[in-house]
């Protein structure tokens, strides 16, 4: 009996599925031979994780290609570039030892290509403890900090637009996380400006409630922190873990225990398409987690071939405000990994989200976007301006390094292909503060990426 024959037969225990079950996988599905193909080869460069619940319920596989689900987490044709697969399908068959090698060395090429670590100022935002770096922590923004515990590194599926990527093919250093809190509770201490505390990954969810605790459970005493924020994009490809996980219950308490300490607690949601809020399960683990007191907040990147279409977003923000749960942010998807797949140009992302925006209840207009988390800070694109000097982009900082630059509107000249916010030229009347916080110098051009923060997951 093939491995995944025997784990449908228990669906509702989770189990990873990877490059070595493709096999398996196809012939479960009537995957045909080139897809199955492309999923071989992409996989030894960027990761490929499945579960029982993604393959049966969210992929409609009457719809391949195509699929926004299948998109989402099947590596495809055209991720990378037409030479890089032709030669890893060459040297992919051969069994002598330097093939081998210089397969290996091939995948380390592709990836160096990939702009894996779009992190380079990463240390702008790494607090440290007399001089010594406290690792699993970001401080980017005054009143709040990200927190990522050493064992919620990973996610119940691997999405095929991650720009966590490097970390999940073992590229990246995973001294970016925490092995227990202790460091946060010093930091805390020594930063009363932040109340907000942001639990991210990874996916925190994939760690047994146990050990979700122990990350947890320290930060209830103290008494500057208003807000628990939790990243995860569990409700989508494993709302098990909030209904009939062995310890879906404890997660629950444990959920209750945050509020009763007087604590506010945020699950930011990362959903991608309506399709992953319109399964039953998905929709009691919403309700279960309302349940508990925590608030739902859901977030996530435009993406070409995923949900590049404002249909797409209507529906989504309609549905999560039908289900209780608060429309926050639209991502620009970053420049890492297959980029150039899924990149959608800045132009037509503004033009996605209004029109969504525009079908939307007032309740519902509670998102903001599309957002860039650049260096500097969270930058929207609040629209196209057309003046008697030209067309130029709409901007506003969202948040900021500096703090006394939130709110602020600045623009940049319009651009029809720009899809990040390196690729914008400021407007030269642009203030002097806001161009310096993009360059650390009054020049006009817009600096590149930031530290590769896990926001919308
Ligand atoms: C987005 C983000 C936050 C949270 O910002 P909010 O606007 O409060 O949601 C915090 N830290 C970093 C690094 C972020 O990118
Ligand atoms: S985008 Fe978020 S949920 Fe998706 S694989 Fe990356 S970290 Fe996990």
């Amino acid at each position: 009996m093939s491995l995944l024959a025997q784990a449908s037969d228990e669906a509702a225990r989770y189990r990873a599925y990877g490059p070595r079950h493709i096999d398996d996988i196809a012939a479960r599905y009537g995957l045909d031979d080139a897809s199955r193909e492309t999923v071989r080869l992409i996989s030894m460069v960027l990761p490929f994780r499945v579960n029982e619940y993604v393959l049966e319920q969210l992929i409609d596989w009457q719809r391949l290609p195509d699929d926004p689900m299948y998109q989402l987490v099947f590596p495809q044709k055209g991720m990378l570039n037409t030479e890089d697969e032709k030669r890893l399908a060459v040297l992919a068959d051969q069994r002598d030892a330097a093939a081998k090698r210089e397969l290996r060395e091939t995948v380390r090429d592709i990836r160096a290509r990939l702009n894996p670590h779009p992190s380079g100022q990463m240390s702008l935002n790494k607090p440290s403890q007399n001089g010594v770096e406290l690792p699993g922590l970001q401080h980017k923004y005054r009143e709040t900090v990200l927190y990522f515990p050493g064992q919620g590194q990973t996610c119940h599926a691997y999405c095929t637009y991650c720009f966590r990527w490097a970390q999940f093919v073992g590229d990246a250093d995973l001294k970016f996380s925490a092995p227990d809190p202790s460091g946060l509770i010093t930091y805390l201490g020594e930063h009363p400006e932040i109340n907000d505390v942001l639990v991210t990954g990874g996916d925190p969810m994939i760690m047994t409630t146990d050990r979700l605790r122990t990350h947890i459970e320290p930060l209830l005493g103290v008494d500057t922190l208003q807000t628990i924020r939790i990243g995860t994009k569990s409700v989508a490809y494993w709302p098990q873990r909030f209904t009939t996980d062995q310890d879906a219950d404890d997660v629950l308490r444990l959920f209750e225990q945050v509020i009763a300490s007087g604590k506010n607690l945020a699950v930011m949601a990362h959903f991608s398409h309506p399709r992953e809020l319109s399964t039953d399960i998905a929709r009691r683990a919403i309700s279960r987690i309302k349940s508990t007191g925590a608030l739902v907040y859901c977030q996530a990147p435009l993406i070409a071939h995923v949900n590049d279409d404002a249909t797409a977003w209507r529906d989504m923000w309609k549905t999560e405000l039908a289900l209780g749960a608060v429309p926050y942010y639209m991502f620009v998807e970053r420049d890492t990994g297959p980029h150039d797949y899924f990149k959608v140009p800045l132009a037509k992302a503004a033009g996605i989200f209004q029109e969504a925006y525009r079908q939307l209840p007032g309740l519902a207009r509670t998102v903001r976007g599309p957002v860039m988390s650049a260096t500097p800070g969270k930058v929207a694109v609040d629209g196209i301006q057309d003046t008697a000097e030209g067309r130029y982009f709409q901007l506003r900082m969202l948040q900021a390094r500096n703090p006394a630059l939130v709110g602020r509107p600045f623009r940049a000249l319009y651009s029809d292909t720009a899809a990040w916010v390196d690729e914008l030229e400021l407007d030269p009347a642009t203030d002097l503060d806001i161009a310096e916080a993009f360059l650390g110098s009054a020049a006009a051009r817009l600096h590149s990426a930031g530290p590769a923060e896990n926001t919308h997951s």
